[in-house]
Protein backbone atom coordinates (compact mmCIF):
# COMPACT_ATOMS: atom_id res chain seq x y z
CA UNK A 1 0.00 0.00 0.00
CA UNK A 2 1.55 3.39 -0.71
CA UNK A 3 1.13 5.81 1.61
CA UNK A 4 1.22 9.31 -0.17
CA UNK A 5 2.07 12.52 1.84
CA UNK A 6 -1.63 15.26 1.21
CA UNK A 7 0.01 17.17 -1.74
CA UNK A 8 -2.36 19.00 -4.04
CA UNK A 9 -2.34 17.50 -7.49
CA UNK A 10 -1.94 21.43 -8.58
CA UNK A 11 1.20 21.38 -6.50
CA UNK A 12 2.37 17.97 -7.90
CA UNK A 13 1.51 19.42 -11.38
CA UNK A 14 4.35 22.30 -10.84
CA UNK A 15 7.31 19.84 -10.37
CA UNK A 16 9.62 17.71 -12.49
CA UNK A 17 10.92 14.56 -10.58
CA UNK A 18 14.24 13.18 -11.97
CA UNK A 19 15.56 10.04 -10.61
CA UNK A 20 19.19 7.82 -11.37
CA UNK A 21 19.34 4.54 -10.65
CA UNK A 22 22.07 2.33 -9.25
CA UNK A 23 21.77 -1.18 -10.03
CA UNK A 24 24.22 -3.87 -8.16
CA UNK A 25 24.12 -7.14 -10.66
CA UNK A 26 25.63 -10.35 -8.99
CA UNK A 27 27.74 -12.22 -12.06
CA UNK A 28 26.93 -16.00 -12.48
CA UNK A 29 30.82 -16.89 -12.07
CA UNK A 30 31.34 -20.13 -10.33
CA UNK A 31 34.59 -18.28 -7.94
CA UNK A 32 34.96 -14.74 -6.59
CA UNK A 33 36.24 -12.03 -8.19
CA UNK A 34 39.76 -11.63 -6.96
CA UNK A 35 40.46 -15.35 -5.50
CA UNK A 36 39.24 -19.04 -6.58
CA UNK A 37 36.92 -19.16 -3.26
CA UNK A 38 33.16 -20.75 -5.03
CA UNK A 39 30.31 -18.06 -4.67
CA UNK A 40 27.71 -20.66 -4.27
CA UNK A 41 24.65 -19.18 -2.45
CA UNK A 42 23.88 -20.62 0.82
CA UNK A 43 26.59 -22.58 1.90
CA UNK A 44 27.59 -22.64 5.61
CA UNK A 45 28.81 -19.26 6.80
CA UNK A 46 32.52 -19.04 6.11
CA UNK A 47 33.13 -21.67 4.34
CA UNK A 48 33.83 -20.33 1.03
CA UNK A 49 36.87 -18.12 2.51
CA UNK A 50 40.69 -17.43 1.96
CA UNK A 51 43.14 -15.33 2.90
CA UNK A 52 42.41 -12.80 -0.25
CA UNK A 53 38.78 -12.47 0.62
CA UNK A 54 39.27 -12.16 4.38
CA UNK A 55 41.52 -9.65 3.77
CA UNK A 56 44.42 -10.91 5.69
CA UNK A 57 47.39 -8.37 5.18
CA UNK A 58 50.02 -9.50 2.25
CA UNK A 59 47.23 -11.91 0.64
CA UNK A 60 47.04 -10.38 -3.18
CA UNK A 61 44.32 -10.57 -5.69
CA UNK A 62 44.50 -11.93 -9.02
CA UNK A 63 41.60 -11.02 -11.53
CA UNK A 64 39.34 -13.16 -12.66
CA UNK A 65 38.90 -13.66 -16.69
CA UNK A 66 35.53 -14.45 -16.65
CA UNK A 67 34.33 -11.64 -14.56
CA UNK A 68 35.47 -9.23 -17.44
CA UNK A 69 34.12 -11.73 -19.82
CA UNK A 70 30.82 -11.35 -17.94
CA UNK A 71 30.63 -7.98 -17.34
CA UNK A 72 31.70 -6.79 -21.02
CA UNK A 73 29.10 -9.17 -22.55
CA UNK A 74 26.38 -7.31 -20.26
CA UNK A 75 28.16 -4.06 -20.96
CA UNK A 76 28.09 -4.89 -24.71
CA UNK A 77 24.08 -5.74 -24.37
CA UNK A 78 23.65 -2.65 -22.87
CA UNK A 79 25.07 -0.67 -25.30
CA UNK A 80 28.18 0.14 -24.02
CA UNK A 81 31.61 1.87 -25.31
CA UNK A 82 34.13 -0.59 -23.44
CA UNK A 83 36.86 1.28 -22.55
CA UNK A 84 40.00 -0.34 -23.52
CA UNK A 85 42.08 0.46 -20.53
CA UNK A 86 40.13 0.39 -17.17
CA UNK A 87 41.72 1.03 -13.82
CA UNK A 88 40.44 -0.90 -10.38
CA UNK A 89 40.25 1.81 -7.48
CA UNK A 90 40.03 1.25 -3.45
CA UNK A 91 37.28 2.70 -1.81
CA UNK A 92 37.85 3.38 1.48
CA UNK A 93 34.86 2.81 4.49
CA UNK A 94 34.73 1.23 7.35
CA UNK A 95 32.18 -1.37 7.93
CA UNK A 96 32.33 -4.43 9.98
CA UNK A 97 31.60 -7.18 6.82
CA UNK A 98 34.37 -5.16 4.61
CA UNK A 99 37.53 -6.72 6.35
CA UNK A 100 39.94 -4.96 4.20
CA UNK A 101 38.33 -1.72 5.25
CA UNK A 102 38.11 -0.93 1.57
CA UNK A 103 36.27 -2.28 -1.23
CA UNK A 104 38.45 -2.73 -4.58
CA UNK A 105 35.82 -1.13 -7.81
CA UNK A 106 36.67 1.34 -9.88
CA UNK A 107 36.22 4.99 -10.14
CA UNK A 108 36.98 7.22 -13.05
CA UNK A 109 38.29 5.07 -15.32
CA UNK A 110 35.27 2.34 -15.49
CA UNK A 111 34.89 -0.84 -17.59
CA UNK A 112 32.49 0.70 -19.80
CA UNK A 113 30.50 3.87 -20.18
CA UNK A 114 28.02 6.02 -22.30
CA UNK A 115 25.80 3.00 -22.64
CA UNK A 116 21.79 3.23 -23.01
CA UNK A 117 18.33 1.42 -22.80
CA UNK A 118 14.91 1.66 -24.89
CA UNK A 119 12.00 1.80 -22.99
CA UNK A 120 8.59 2.05 -24.04
CA UNK A 121 6.90 5.58 -23.55
CA UNK A 122 4.11 7.65 -24.43
CA UNK A 123 5.60 9.26 -27.12
CA UNK A 124 6.68 5.85 -28.64
CA UNK A 125 10.17 4.58 -26.98
CA UNK A 126 12.50 6.60 -24.52
CA UNK A 127 16.37 5.96 -24.22
CA UNK A 128 17.52 6.45 -20.95
CA UNK A 129 21.47 7.02 -20.67
CA UNK A 130 24.07 4.53 -18.47
CA UNK A 131 26.63 6.29 -17.54
CA UNK A 132 28.84 3.22 -16.55
CA UNK A 133 29.12 0.21 -16.18
CA UNK A 134 32.00 -1.04 -13.72
CA UNK A 135 33.10 -3.91 -11.41
CA UNK A 136 33.57 -4.44 -8.03
CA UNK A 137 33.54 -6.88 -5.28
CA UNK A 138 30.92 -7.65 -3.05
CA UNK A 139 30.75 -7.27 0.68
CA UNK A 140 30.46 -10.10 3.81
CA UNK A 141 26.86 -10.03 5.54
CA UNK A 142 26.29 -8.53 8.57
CA UNK A 143 23.93 -11.12 10.54
CA UNK A 144 21.62 -9.51 13.34
CA UNK A 145 19.67 -11.72 14.16
CA UNK A 146 18.81 -15.54 14.89
CA UNK A 147 22.02 -16.46 17.53
CA UNK A 148 21.47 -16.92 20.92
CA UNK A 149 23.61 -13.74 22.16
CA UNK A 150 21.94 -11.69 18.89
CA UNK A 151 20.52 -9.24 20.64
CA UNK A 152 24.42 -8.04 21.59
CA UNK A 153 26.62 -9.05 19.21
CA UNK A 154 26.35 -9.01 15.38
CA UNK A 155 27.65 -12.17 13.30
CA UNK A 156 29.12 -11.64 10.08
CA UNK A 157 29.56 -14.68 7.32
CA UNK A 158 32.21 -13.51 4.74
CA UNK A 159 31.21 -16.08 2.15
CA UNK A 160 29.97 -13.07 -0.27
CA UNK A 161 33.47 -10.94 0.42
CA UNK A 162 34.58 -10.61 -2.69
CA UNK A 163 31.40 -12.08 -5.33
CA UNK A 164 31.83 -10.40 -8.67
CA UNK A 165 29.37 -7.35 -8.92
CA UNK A 166 28.61 -5.05 -12.02
CA UNK A 167 27.28 -1.39 -10.87
CA UNK A 168 25.68 -0.01 -13.91
CA UNK A 169 24.45 4.06 -13.11
CA UNK A 170 21.94 5.44 -15.27
CA UNK A 171 22.19 8.93 -15.99
CA UNK A 172 19.53 11.04 -14.56
CA UNK A 173 16.99 10.52 -17.88
CA UNK A 174 14.08 9.03 -15.61
CA UNK A 175 11.60 11.48 -14.94
CA UNK A 176 8.66 9.22 -13.49
CA UNK A 177 8.50 5.98 -11.04
CA UNK A 178 6.52 4.53 -14.12
CA UNK A 179 10.15 5.11 -16.11
CA UNK A 180 12.20 3.78 -13.39
CA UNK A 181 10.12 0.58 -13.31
CA UNK A 182 10.31 -0.15 -16.79
CA UNK A 183 13.72 0.73 -16.98
CA UNK A 184 14.53 -1.54 -14.27
CA UNK A 185 12.27 -4.52 -15.78
CA UNK A 186 14.15 -3.84 -18.98
CA UNK A 187 17.51 -4.09 -17.20
CA UNK A 188 16.80 -7.28 -15.90
CA UNK A 189 15.44 -9.04 -19.01
CA UNK A 190 18.42 -7.72 -21.02
CA UNK A 191 20.75 -8.88 -18.32
CA UNK A 192 18.71 -12.49 -18.05
CA UNK A 193 19.16 -12.99 -21.57
CA UNK A 194 23.13 -12.66 -21.34
CA UNK A 195 23.03 -15.39 -19.35
CA UNK A 196 25.67 -13.34 -16.54
CA UNK A 197 23.47 -13.09 -13.62
CA UNK A 198 20.25 -14.80 -12.31
CA UNK A 199 18.97 -11.23 -11.37
CA UNK A 200 17.60 -12.98 -8.15
CA UNK A 201 16.42 -9.97 -6.04
CA UNK A 202 15.44 -12.40 -3.15
CA UNK A 203 18.90 -13.71 -3.38
CA UNK A 204 20.13 -10.41 -3.36
CA UNK A 205 21.94 -10.88 -7.04
CA UNK A 206 20.36 -7.40 -8.42
CA UNK A 207 20.41 -5.15 -5.99
CA UNK A 208 18.93 -1.31 -6.93
CA UNK A 209 19.12 2.30 -5.34
CA UNK A 210 17.32 5.40 -6.38
CA UNK A 211 18.26 8.99 -6.46
CA UNK A 212 15.85 11.33 -6.21
CA UNK A 213 14.80 15.12 -6.07
CA UNK A 214 12.52 17.60 -7.44
CA UNK A 215 12.67 20.78 -9.52
CA UNK A 216 10.21 23.47 -10.82
CA UNK A 217 9.41 22.37 -14.21
CA UNK A 218 11.48 24.59 -16.26
CA UNK A 219 14.48 24.76 -14.16
CA UNK A 220 17.45 23.53 -15.16
CA UNK A 221 19.62 23.15 -12.33
CA UNK A 222 19.03 19.54 -10.43
CA UNK A 223 17.08 19.88 -6.58
CA UNK A 224 18.58 18.43 -3.66
CA UNK A 225 18.10 14.38 -3.93
CA UNK A 226 18.02 12.01 -1.63
CA UNK A 227 18.73 8.33 -1.64
CA UNK A 228 16.42 5.21 -1.47
CA UNK A 229 18.26 2.13 -0.44
CA UNK A 230 17.61 -1.32 0.15
CA UNK A 231 14.24 -1.91 -1.76
CA UNK A 232 14.41 -5.38 -2.13
CA UNK A 233 11.36 -5.41 -5.48
CA UNK A 234 10.60 -3.31 -8.51
CA UNK A 235 7.11 -2.87 -7.48
CA UNK A 236 8.66 -1.36 -4.19
CA UNK A 237 11.11 0.56 -5.76
CA UNK A 238 8.10 2.43 -7.55
CA UNK A 239 6.39 2.88 -4.25
CA UNK A 240 9.14 4.36 -2.86
CA UNK A 241 10.10 6.86 -5.24
CA UNK A 242 6.18 7.88 -5.32
CA UNK A 243 6.50 8.50 -1.73
CA UNK A 244 9.96 10.07 -1.49
CA UNK A 245 8.04 12.45 -5.11
CA UNK A 246 5.74 13.14 -3.05
CA UNK A 247 7.11 13.76 0.37
CA UNK A 248 9.66 15.98 -1.33
CA UNK A 249 7.44 18.24 -3.31
CA UNK A 250 5.58 18.43 0.37
CA UNK A 251 8.47 19.69 2.14
CA UNK A 252 9.31 22.49 -0.33
CA UNK A 253 5.41 23.63 -0.80
CA UNK A 254 5.64 24.52 2.18
CA UNK A 255 8.60 26.55 2.49
CA UNK A 256 11.05 24.08 3.71
CA UNK A 257 14.49 22.72 2.42
CA UNK A 258 15.04 18.76 1.40
CA UNK A 259 18.00 17.90 3.22
CA UNK A 260 20.77 15.36 1.11
CA UNK A 261 20.50 11.83 3.08
CA UNK A 262 20.31 8.16 2.81
CA UNK A 263 16.38 7.19 3.42
CA UNK A 264 15.23 3.49 3.34
CA UNK A 265 11.78 2.48 3.16
CA UNK A 266 9.11 0.26 4.80
CA UNK A 267 7.27 -1.48 2.29
CA UNK A 268 4.28 -2.18 5.29
CA UNK A 269 3.82 1.46 5.52
CA UNK A 270 4.79 2.62 2.07
CA UNK A 271 7.26 5.03 3.86
CA UNK A 272 10.53 6.18 3.66
CA UNK A 273 12.43 7.42 6.94
CA UNK A 274 15.70 9.39 7.02
CA UNK A 275 18.87 7.08 8.06
CA UNK A 276 21.16 8.57 10.80
CA UNK A 277 23.36 11.11 9.88
CA UNK A 278 26.11 9.56 10.83
CA UNK A 279 26.16 6.84 8.83
CA UNK A 280 25.51 8.85 5.65
CA UNK A 281 29.05 10.73 6.01
CA UNK A 282 31.00 9.17 3.17
CA UNK A 283 34.81 10.35 2.27
CA UNK A 284 35.86 7.12 -0.04
CA UNK A 285 39.23 8.57 -0.78
CA UNK A 286 39.64 6.61 -4.21
CA UNK A 287 42.81 6.00 -5.08
CA UNK A 288 44.14 3.32 -7.64
CA UNK A 289 44.37 -0.44 -6.41
CA UNK A 290 48.43 -0.31 -6.25
CA UNK A 291 48.03 -4.56 -6.34
CA UNK A 292 46.03 -5.03 -9.37
CA UNK A 293 47.37 -4.10 -13.25
CA UNK A 294 45.11 -1.72 -15.28
CA UNK A 295 42.54 -3.75 -17.43
CA UNK A 296 43.60 -3.85 -20.68
CA UNK A 297 41.30 -5.34 -23.37
CA UNK A 298 42.83 -4.92 -27.04
CA UNK A 299 40.01 -4.88 -29.70
CA UNK A 300 40.24 -8.73 -30.56
CA UNK A 301 38.98 -9.57 -27.28
CA UNK A 302 36.54 -7.45 -26.89
CA UNK A 303 35.76 -8.59 -30.18
CA UNK A 304 35.41 -12.77 -29.31
CA UNK A 305 33.08 -11.50 -26.88
CA UNK A 306 30.53 -9.37 -28.82
CA UNK A 307 30.63 -12.83 -30.81
CA UNK A 308 28.97 -14.76 -28.24
CA UNK A 309 26.30 -11.89 -27.48
CA UNK A 310 22.59 -13.44 -27.84
CA UNK A 311 19.88 -12.09 -29.83
CA UNK A 312 18.46 -9.71 -27.29
CA UNK A 313 14.72 -9.27 -26.21
CA UNK A 314 13.96 -6.39 -28.35
CA UNK A 315 15.32 -7.45 -31.57
CA UNK A 316 13.90 -11.08 -30.86
CA UNK A 317 10.61 -9.90 -30.70
CA UNK A 318 10.54 -8.05 -34.19
CA UNK A 319 11.42 -10.91 -35.41
CA UNK A 320 9.42 -13.12 -33.93
CA UNK A 321 5.93 -10.90 -35.18
CA UNK A 322 7.33 -10.69 -38.35
CA UNK A 323 8.22 -14.33 -38.53
CA UNK A 324 5.00 -16.27 -36.91
CA UNK A 325 2.89 -13.51 -37.66
CA UNK A 326 2.67 -13.27 -33.68
CA UNK A 327 0.56 -9.58 -31.80
CA UNK A 328 3.22 -7.46 -30.35
CA UNK A 329 1.40 -8.63 -26.95
CA UNK A 330 2.28 -12.28 -27.60
CA UNK A 331 5.37 -11.47 -28.08
CA UNK A 332 6.20 -9.94 -24.96
CA UNK A 333 4.73 -12.23 -23.32
CA UNK A 334 6.21 -15.27 -25.28
CA UNK A 335 9.95 -13.15 -24.59
CA UNK A 336 9.30 -13.20 -21.07
CA UNK A 337 11.88 -15.46 -20.35
CA UNK A 338 14.29 -16.57 -22.72
CA UNK A 339 13.96 -20.22 -22.23
CA UNK A 340 9.92 -19.54 -22.61
CA UNK A 341 11.09 -17.73 -26.04
CA UNK A 342 13.59 -20.98 -26.95
CA UNK A 343 10.98 -23.60 -26.26
CA UNK A 344 8.19 -21.97 -27.88
CA UNK A 345 10.94 -21.50 -31.30
CA UNK A 346 11.67 -24.90 -31.03
CA UNK A 347 7.83 -25.88 -30.76
CA UNK A 348 7.05 -23.74 -33.80
CA UNK A 349 9.82 -25.28 -36.20
CA UNK A 350 9.11 -28.84 -34.78
CA UNK A 351 5.69 -28.48 -35.52
CA UNK A 352 4.18 -29.06 -38.96
CA UNK A 353 3.57 -25.53 -39.42
CA UNK A 354 4.94 -22.69 -37.47
CA UNK A 355 2.06 -20.41 -38.11
CA UNK A 356 -0.07 -22.80 -36.28
CA UNK A 357 1.76 -23.09 -32.88
CA UNK A 358 1.38 -19.36 -32.83
CA UNK A 359 -2.37 -18.82 -33.57
CA UNK A 360 -2.73 -21.45 -31.24
CA UNK A 361 -1.04 -20.24 -28.25
CA UNK A 362 -2.59 -16.52 -29.48
CA UNK A 363 -6.07 -18.17 -29.59
CA UNK A 364 -6.46 -21.01 -27.61
CA UNK A 365 -3.44 -20.78 -25.25
CA UNK A 366 -3.57 -17.25 -23.33
CA UNK A 367 -7.14 -16.93 -23.16
CA UNK A 368 -7.62 -19.96 -20.74
CA UNK A 369 -4.34 -18.95 -19.01
CA UNK A 370 -6.05 -15.23 -18.24
CA UNK A 371 -9.18 -16.91 -17.26
CA UNK A 372 -7.38 -18.89 -14.48
CA UNK A 373 -5.16 -15.80 -13.68
CA UNK A 374 -1.98 -17.97 -14.40
CA UNK A 375 1.36 -16.63 -16.13
CA UNK A 376 2.51 -18.54 -19.23
CA UNK A 377 5.63 -20.35 -16.76
CA UNK A 378 2.74 -21.70 -14.89
CA UNK A 379 0.79 -23.26 -17.86
CA UNK A 380 -0.15 -26.87 -17.68
CA UNK A 381 0.40 -27.03 -21.31
CA UNK A 382 3.99 -26.88 -22.38
CA UNK A 383 5.15 -25.72 -25.88
CA UNK A 384 5.97 -28.85 -26.77
CA UNK A 385 2.13 -29.84 -25.97
CA UNK A 386 0.78 -27.05 -28.02
CA UNK A 387 3.62 -28.50 -31.11
CA UNK A 388 1.88 -32.01 -30.64
CA UNK A 389 -1.51 -30.84 -30.59
CA UNK A 390 -0.99 -28.35 -33.46
CA UNK A 391 0.35 -31.47 -35.60
CA UNK A 392 -2.81 -33.63 -34.65
CA UNK A 393 -4.85 -31.04 -35.98
CA UNK A 394 -2.72 -30.01 -39.13
CA UNK A 395 -3.14 -33.56 -39.78
CA UNK A 396 -6.85 -33.87 -39.65
CA UNK A 397 -6.39 -36.24 -36.75
CA UNK A 398 -8.42 -34.33 -34.53
CA UNK A 399 -10.48 -31.76 -35.12
CA UNK A 400 -10.40 -27.92 -34.14
CA UNK A 401 -13.68 -28.44 -31.64
CA UNK A 402 -11.87 -31.43 -30.30
CA UNK A 403 -8.30 -29.75 -29.60
CA UNK A 404 -10.82 -26.88 -27.57
CA UNK A 405 -12.17 -29.72 -25.74
CA UNK A 406 -8.97 -31.58 -24.78
CA UNK A 407 -7.13 -27.97 -23.84
CA UNK A 408 -10.18 -27.46 -21.13
CA UNK A 409 -9.10 -30.90 -19.56
CA UNK A 410 -5.80 -30.01 -19.35
CA UNK A 411 -6.50 -26.82 -17.66
CA UNK A 412 -9.09 -28.64 -15.47
CA UNK A 413 -6.77 -31.63 -14.64
CA UNK A 414 -3.46 -29.41 -14.52
CA UNK A 415 -1.84 -32.30 -17.02
CA UNK A 416 0.00 -31.72 -19.87
CA UNK A 417 -1.35 -31.80 -23.81
CA UNK A 418 0.29 -35.39 -24.33
CA UNK A 419 -0.83 -36.47 -21.14
CA UNK A 420 -4.68 -36.05 -21.47
CA UNK A 421 -4.48 -36.96 -24.89
CA UNK A 422 -3.59 -40.42 -23.50
CA UNK A 423 -5.57 -40.95 -20.96
CA UNK A 424 -8.48 -39.61 -23.37
CA UNK A 425 -7.98 -42.67 -25.13
CA UNK A 426 -5.74 -40.49 -28.30
CA UNK A 427 -9.47 -39.65 -29.28
CA UNK A 428 -9.72 -38.91 -33.50
CA UNK A 429 -12.30 -37.56 -35.00
CA UNK A 430 -14.63 -39.07 -37.50
CA UNK A 431 -13.06 -41.21 -40.61
CA UNK A 432 -16.93 -43.16 -40.54
CA UNK A 433 -17.47 -42.26 -44.22
CA UNK A 434 -20.79 -44.33 -44.14
CA UNK A 435 -22.11 -42.46 -41.08
CA UNK A 436 -20.48 -38.87 -43.13
CA UNK A 437 -21.45 -39.98 -46.39
CA UNK A 438 -25.17 -40.22 -44.70
CA UNK A 439 -25.03 -36.81 -43.15
CA UNK A 440 -24.22 -35.41 -46.82
CA UNK A 441 -26.53 -37.22 -48.69
CA UNK A 442 -29.19 -35.43 -46.46
CA UNK A 443 -27.65 -31.86 -46.69
CA UNK A 444 -27.56 -32.28 -50.56
CA UNK A 445 -31.14 -33.79 -50.73
CA UNK A 446 -32.20 -30.67 -48.30
CA UNK A 447 -30.62 -28.02 -50.90
CA UNK A 448 -31.59 -28.64 -54.37
CA UNK A 449 -31.36 -25.24 -55.74
CA UNK A 450 -27.74 -25.12 -54.48
CA UNK A 451 -27.13 -28.52 -56.07
CA UNK A 452 -28.67 -27.50 -59.49
CA UNK A 453 -25.91 -23.95 -58.97
CA UNK A 454 -23.20 -26.08 -58.39
CA UNK A 455 -24.14 -28.66 -61.06
CA UNK A 456 -24.81 -25.30 -63.63
CA UNK A 457 -20.85 -24.18 -63.00
CA UNK A 458 -21.45 -22.54 -59.91
CA UNK A 459 -18.28 -24.24 -57.82
CA UNK A 460 -18.27 -21.40 -55.36
CA UNK A 461 -21.17 -23.19 -53.60
CA UNK A 462 -18.92 -25.81 -52.53
CA UNK A 463 -18.34 -23.71 -49.37
CA UNK A 464 -21.99 -23.51 -48.54
CA UNK A 465 -22.18 -27.78 -48.64
CA UNK A 466 -18.88 -27.48 -46.47
CA UNK A 467 -20.53 -25.82 -44.04
CA UNK A 468 -23.61 -27.26 -43.80
CA UNK A 469 -22.24 -31.17 -43.22
CA UNK A 470 -19.49 -29.66 -40.73
CA UNK A 471 -22.39 -28.25 -38.66
CA UNK A 472 -24.25 -30.81 -39.24
CA UNK A 473 -21.69 -33.02 -38.00
CA UNK A 474 -20.74 -31.11 -34.79
CA UNK A 475 -17.58 -30.09 -35.91
CA UNK A 476 -16.41 -33.37 -35.50
CA UNK A 477 -15.79 -34.49 -39.52
CA UNK A 478 -12.44 -34.42 -40.69
CA UNK A 479 -12.52 -31.34 -43.03
CA UNK A 480 -10.41 -32.81 -45.47
CA UNK A 481 -12.51 -35.83 -46.00
CA UNK A 482 -15.59 -34.00 -46.39
CA UNK A 483 -14.42 -31.96 -49.48
CA UNK A 484 -13.30 -34.95 -50.75
CA UNK A 485 -16.69 -36.99 -50.03
CA UNK A 486 -19.33 -33.86 -51.11
CA UNK A 487 -16.79 -33.13 -54.32
CA UNK A 488 -17.94 -36.69 -55.89
CA UNK A 489 -21.29 -36.82 -54.60
CA UNK A 490 -21.98 -33.54 -55.98
CA UNK A 491 -20.51 -34.61 -59.42
CA UNK A 492 -23.15 -37.02 -59.31
ZN1 LIG B 1 38.68 -16.22 -1.27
Amino acid sequence: MVTTPDTSVAARAKYEPVIGLEVHVQLLTATKIFCSCSTRFGDPPNTNVCPVCLGLPGALPVLNRKVVEFAVLAATALNCRINETSIFARKNYFYPDLPKGYQISQYDRPLAEQGFIQIPARSGVKKIGITRLHLEEDAGKSLHEGFADSAEKTAIDLNRSGVPLIEIVSEPDITSPEEAYEYLTRLKEIILYTGVSDCNMEEGSLRCDANVSVRPRGQKEFGTKTEVKNVNSFRFIREALEYEIERQIGVIESGGKITQETRLYNSNEGKTYGMRSKEQAHDYRYFPEPDLLPLVMDEKWRAEIRKTLPELPETRRKRMISEYGITEYDAQVLTLTKVLADQFEAAAKAAKNSKRVANLVQSELMGRLKVKGLEIEHSPISMFGVAMSADLVESGAISGKMLKDLYDLCFQRGKDFPAVYEEEGRPEQSRDTSALEKIIDEVIAANPKQLEQYRAGKKTVMGFFVGQVMRASKGQANPQLVNDLLAKKLEG
